[in-house]
C-alpha cells in the first residue's frame, strides 16, 4: 500500500518540508502508522530500517505538536514534549537531522544529546528549550540528573531500534528515563525485529497499543540477494578480494564481531591498496563520524565496522555486505544486510562462514530468517603471472591477436569478471606504496657471495631505531654489584 502525501492533510510546513525531501509517496510503514499516530494512539511498529520509519513517527508527531508552537524566546514556553530515543549516537545523529528538516518551516525546535561530545553546547540548547528531544539513554540520564533536561511534560515518547535497546543493557537506564515522564502520555515503539520476550516487554510500556507490521518480523529485505560462501579463515580477505573484483563492486560495509578485528581488517585491507575506515565503539565520536562522512562521499571504499557503531545507519545505494564474521546474534544479521538493498534497490549481502561455531551460528539465522541457507563453495581466479599479464598487454598493443571491434566489448566484460586490467576495476584502489625491491630488474646474486644463512650469522647485530630504548640488563635493574648473569 503506498499513497499520497496529500492523502494525509499535513500542515502546510510539513507538507512543504516533505515535498521538498522530494519524498512522492509514502512508503508502507508511512501509509500505516501516520494515520495512527495522528488519532494520538500508542503503536508498536515492526518496520525493517531503510523502510522510512522516521517519518513515520516524526510527521504526525510535529503535527501534532504544532499547537504549542510559538515564537516565544522564553525557555519555559519551550519545554520538551516528544523524546525520541536510539541506541547509538549515530543512529541519534541520523534521526535528529531528519527531525530537524521535517520541522524545518515549523517554529517548533529540536535538538540532539548523545554521549562521547562535550556536554556544554548540549546544555546550552537544552537550556534554551527544545520540543522535540532526540536521544542516547546514557546521556540523557546525565543531563536529567544535572537538570538540564526536564521531561515532566514530555507527551510523547519514540523508542527506535527497540530491540536493541532493551538488549544491550539499556534497560535500567530506559526504566529510569521513563520513570521520569508523565503516566499520560504516547509511547510508539519502533523495532526491526521483535522477539517474544520484546513483545512481552514492550507490552509493559504500551497502552493498547496498534501493531503496525510492514514486513514479516525478523525478514531480510526481499530485494537483497544473498550468498554464504564456506570459507577457511584465513582465506577471508582473499574471499574478499574476490568478490569485490568478480562483482564489481564500488562501495561495501564490511562487518566483523570484534573492534580488534575491526581495527586490525581495516589496516589490512589499507595496505591491500583499498580505501578503507574503520568503525568501531573505541573510536571517538569525531572520528566516526568523519569516517561516515568519507564514506557517504565516496573517499572511502570499505568500512570496515562492528554492530553496534553501524546499527540503523541510513547510508543510501551501499551495493553491498560482507559478514567478514558470523554474527553472534543472528538478529544483527538482518540489521547488518539492512545497510544494503534500501528503499527498493537491490542489494549484495555475502557472509563468510569459517570455522569455530560458524555453522551453528548459521543455522540460528536460518531460523530466524525462516529461509534455507546453502554454504556456497568459492571459487578463486587464478593469480595471473605477472609475465602472462605483461605479454597479454605487449600483444594487445602491438595488434597482434587484437579482437575486432564488436568482441571488444565482451573481452572487456570478461576481463572485468576475471580481475584482469586493474585499471578497468570498478572498485577504486588508491595507490599502494611501491616497494622499489620489486620493481627492479632481477640480479643474480654474485657468485662468490656466502650462502644466505652463514650471511645471516655472522651479520652485526640490527641498528635499534631510536624509538626503540636498549633493554638494560635484568642485574642493572636491581642495582646488583656483580651481575649474575654475565
Ligand atoms: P529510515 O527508515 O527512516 O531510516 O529512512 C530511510 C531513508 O528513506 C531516509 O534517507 C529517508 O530520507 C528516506 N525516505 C523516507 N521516507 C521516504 C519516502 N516517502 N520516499 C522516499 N524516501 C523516503
Amino acid at each position: 500500500m503506498t499513497t499520497s502525501f496529500s492523502h494525509l492533510s499535513l500542515a502546510e510546513p510539513l507538507a512543504r518540508a516533505v515535498a521538498e525531501m522530494g519524498y512522492e509517496s509514502m512508503t508502507p510503514i508511512q501509509a500505516q502508522a501516520i494515520p495512527v499516530v495522528l488519532t494520538g494512539k500508542d503503536v508498536m511498529g515492526a518496520a525493517q530500517t531503510g523502510t522510512g520509519k522516521t517519518a513515520a513517527f516524526s510527521l504526525p508527531l510535529l503535527q501534532r505538536l504544532l499547537k504549542h508552537e510559538n515564537s516565544s524566546t522564553s525557555p519555559a514556553r519551550h519545554p520538551v514534549r516528544a523524546l525520541v530515543l536510539l541506541p547509538t549516537r549515530e543512529l541519534a545523529d541520523q534521526v535528529a537531522q531528519q527531525v530537524k528538516l521535517y520541522a524545518k518551516y515549523t517554529q517548533l525546535r529540536s535538538a540532539v544529546v548523545f554521549g562521547g561530545m562535550d556536554m556544554k553546547p548540549q546544555t546550552a540548547e537544552l537550556k534554551r528549550g527544545v520540543e522535540v528531544l532526540v536521544a542516547t539513554p546514557g546521556r540523557l540520564l546525565d543531563h536529567i540528573e544535572a537538570k538540564n533536561a526536564v521531561l515532566n511534560q514530555v507527551e510523547y515518547v519514540v523508542l527506535d531500534e527497540a530491540d536493541r535497546m532493551l538488549d544491550i543493557g539499556f534497560l535500567p537506564d530506559l526504566q529510569r528515563i521513563l520513570s521520569y515522564l508523565p503516566k499520560q502520555r504516547t509511547t510508539l515503539l519502533f523495532s526491526a525485529t521483535f522477539s517474544p520476550e520484546i513483545k512481552r516487554l514492550a507490552g509493559s510500556y504500551l497502552q493498547d497499543p496498534v501493531t503496525i507490521e510492514v514486513a514479516r518480523s525478523n525478514a531480510t529485505a526481499s530485494t537483497v540477494e544473498q550468498h554464504f560462501y564456506g570459507v577457511n579463515d584465513d582465506d577471508k580477505r582473499r574471499a574478499l578480494h574476490q568478490v569485490l573484483r568478480r562483482q564489481g563492486i564500488k562501495q561495501a560495509f564490511v562487518f566483523v564481531n570484534s573492534k580488534l578485528g575491526c581495527a586490525r581488517l581495516a589496516r589490512s585491507l589499507d595496505r591491500d591498496g583499498l580505501k578503507t575506515a574503520a568503525l568501531h565503539g573505541d573510536k571517538s565520536q569525531d572520528e566516526r563520524l568523519k569516517a561516515l562522512d568519507a564514506f557517504k562521499k565516496g573517499e572511502v571504499d570499505l568500512l570496515v565496522c562492528t554492530d553496534v557503531a553501524a546499527r540503523g545507519l541510513d547510508i543510501k545505494d551501499v551495493p553491498a555486505v560482507f559478514n567478514m564474521d558470523i554474527p553472534f546474534n543472528a538478529e544483527d544479521y538482518v540489521h547488518r544486510i539492512g545497510r544494503t538493498g534500501r528503499a527498493g534497490a537491490s542489494g549484495l549481502a555475502v557472509s563468510f562462514v569459517g570455522g569455530n561455531n560458524d555453522a551453528r551460528l548459521v543455522a540460528d539465522i536460518e531460523k530466524l530468517i525462516k529461509k534455507k541457507i546453502e554454504v556456497e563453495a568459492l571459487e578463486y581466479d587464478e593469480d595471473r603471472p605477472r609475465e602472462r599479464i605483461n605479454e597479454g598487454r605487449r600483444m594487445y598493443q602491438q595488434g597482434e591477436g587484437r579482437p575486432a571491434p564488436r568482441e571488444r566489448e565482451r573481452e572487456r566484460t570478461e576481463a572485468t569478471a576475471e580481475g584482469y586490467g586493474r585499471e578497468r576495476r570498478s572498485y577504486r584502489t588508491h595507490s599502494a606504496p611501491r616497494d622499489p625491491f620489486f620493481d627492479q630488474p632481477y640480479q643474480a646474486p654474485a657468485v662468490d657471495a656466502a650462502p644466505a644463512w652463514e650471511a645471516a650469522a655472522k651479520a652485526p647485530a640490527r641498528a635499534i631505531s631510536s624509538n626503540i630504548k636498549p633493554k638494560r640488563k635484568v642485574a642493572a635493574l636491581f642495582k646488583a654489584a656483580d651481575p649474575v648473569v654475565s
